[in-house]
């Protein structure tokens, strides 16, 4: 068992004991967005309840959903519950499918970002003595801000380098000693591609020990993929700028993504029905956020397909656990009745020697019916050797094994597809 914890007696609670504090805050919550903010106030009138009709944690179904049409009905400020004069900082979402998701914070809520991205930061083995390379793009995004807070909160050196200029990481890399990288995982596999063509070695090279990536969704075996080229462990966050950025779980030395559900309490939904489901069933996460001031979420909608469990996990935090995400409910794909996900294809591809980390799936519409196929850059070497229809064939076979669906892959010559230095663009349209 890991003895050691950010905090202790928030991460370690006896599950009796969270769950008497998650209803406490519930009731506190409802009563407070009730009389402070118009729009709650109606849709709870509208749902025939009051504050006194949250009586148990289980009375949470009662209420209706925030679904991000609300949050941008209610564009930019609408949802705000304290006087406009005690927020002090502002972040938003890049907006690229509709107006931009805004995120307020009070200074309790500043706070609490950078306590839960201590807890997180703290779980993957961040310490005082590490040098944070923070490659997430700093600006209205939330990403950057938050590792920063959490990191700086341990007391851990932050190198506030933001993405891209991809050769300046690398030698900012070397001189100053960077034990742990923050950035999304596509770009930490470039910022390896460029270190390899200046002839450096990325494993051996760096004093790089750890990696804290989110803010795109990435399988397993990409996982492996970065720890092995990095010589690193590399660890997931996950949160949304909705709840209040990255922070919501904090994934432990044994890769479990602990949810910090004392603050954000997590539910399972059917997304076609509304219906909440148990325990280890998949199905969309539903949050609401129990502490926070100037912009609470209550049961907010993500689109983020994944499941939860209550297993007991080594490390020895309660916490619950959520899985890795499969997907957004807006990513899904149905061919030919299949439905499939952008991560399976990754999954699969990964198994398939020579393959370098850059690919992309395309999506080709042809009346109303979607066919898919597949880019995929095989390594350097991998294309000189030529025979690439082989390695088609190959990746063709391990995407059938996982979907059971023929899905054409295409070998192209390595350096065709952009890179990118924030979330990389796996699927696109054609
Ligand atoms: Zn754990």
């Amino acid at each position: 068992m890991s003895q050691e914890f950010w905090d202790r007696k928030a991460e370690a609670m006896p599950i009796d004991e969270l769950k008497l504090l998650q209803c406490k805050r519930l009731q506190k919550l409802v009563k407070y967005v009730y009389t402070t903010n118009q729009f709650y106030h109606k849709k709870l009138s509208n749902a025939k309840l009051k504050p006194e009709s949250i009586k148990t944690l289980k009375d949470i179904e009662k209420l209706p959903f925030l679904t991000k049409q609300d949050l941008r009905s209610y564009y930019p400020f609408g949802l705000v519950c304290t006087p406009m004069d005690s927020i002090i900082e502002v972040h938003a979402s890049s907006g690229t499918t509709g107006k931009p998701v805004v995120g307020p914070y009070t200074k309790n809520d500043v706070d609490l970002w950078g306590e839960m991205m201590a807890r997180s930061l703290y779980a993957n083995g961040l310490r005082k003595k590490d040098i944070l390379q923070n490659a997430y793009g700093y600006g209205l995004f939330t990403g950057a801000h938050g590792f920063e807070k959490g990191a700086q909160k341990i007391g851990a050196m932050v190198i506030t380098i933001g993405s891209g200029n991809t050769e300046r990481q690398i030698d900012i890399m070397r001189d100053f000693g960077t034990t742990a990288l923050a950035c999304t995982p596509s770009y930490s596999l470039h910022i390896a591609e460029v270190a390899e063509a200046k002839g450096l070695d990325p494993a051996k090279d760096f004093k790089l020990r750890l990696g804290a990536f989110g803010a795109e969704s990435w399988s397993e075996e990409m996982r492996k993929t970065i720890e092995k080229r990095w010589g690193i462990v590399a660890h997931e966050h996950y949160g949304l700028t909705e709840l209040i950025g990255p922070g919501v779980v904090s994934e432990c030395e044994y890769k479990k993504l602990h949810i910090n559900a004392d603050h954000f309490y997590p539910e399972l939904i059917d997304p076609s029905t509304g219906e909440t489901l148990g325990f280890g069933e998949e199905g969309e996460l539903v949050y609401t956020t129990l502490t926070k001031e100037a912009f609470p979420a209550i049961r907010f909608r993500t689109k983020d397909l994944a499941s939860i469990t209550d297993e007991v996990c080594d490390c020895g935090r309660t916490l619950p656990i959520q899985s890795r995400i499969k997907g957004r409910s807006d990513d899904m794909m149905k061919i030919k009745g299949v439905i499939v996900f952008p991560s399976q294809i990754e999954a699969a591809l990964m198994q398939v020697s020579g393959v370098s980390d850059n690919y992309q799936i395309v999506k080709t519409k042809q009346g109303d019916m979607y066919s898919l196929s597949v880019e995929v850059e095989p390594s350097e070497d991998r294309y000189k050797e030529g025979h690439l229809d082989d390695f088609e064939k190959k990746a063709e076979n391990e995407i059938y094994r996982i979907l059971n669906l023929h899905v054409p892959v295409h070998a192209i010559p390595p350096k065709t597809i952009p890179r990118s230095t924030g979330k990389a663009k796996r699927v696109i349209e054609k």
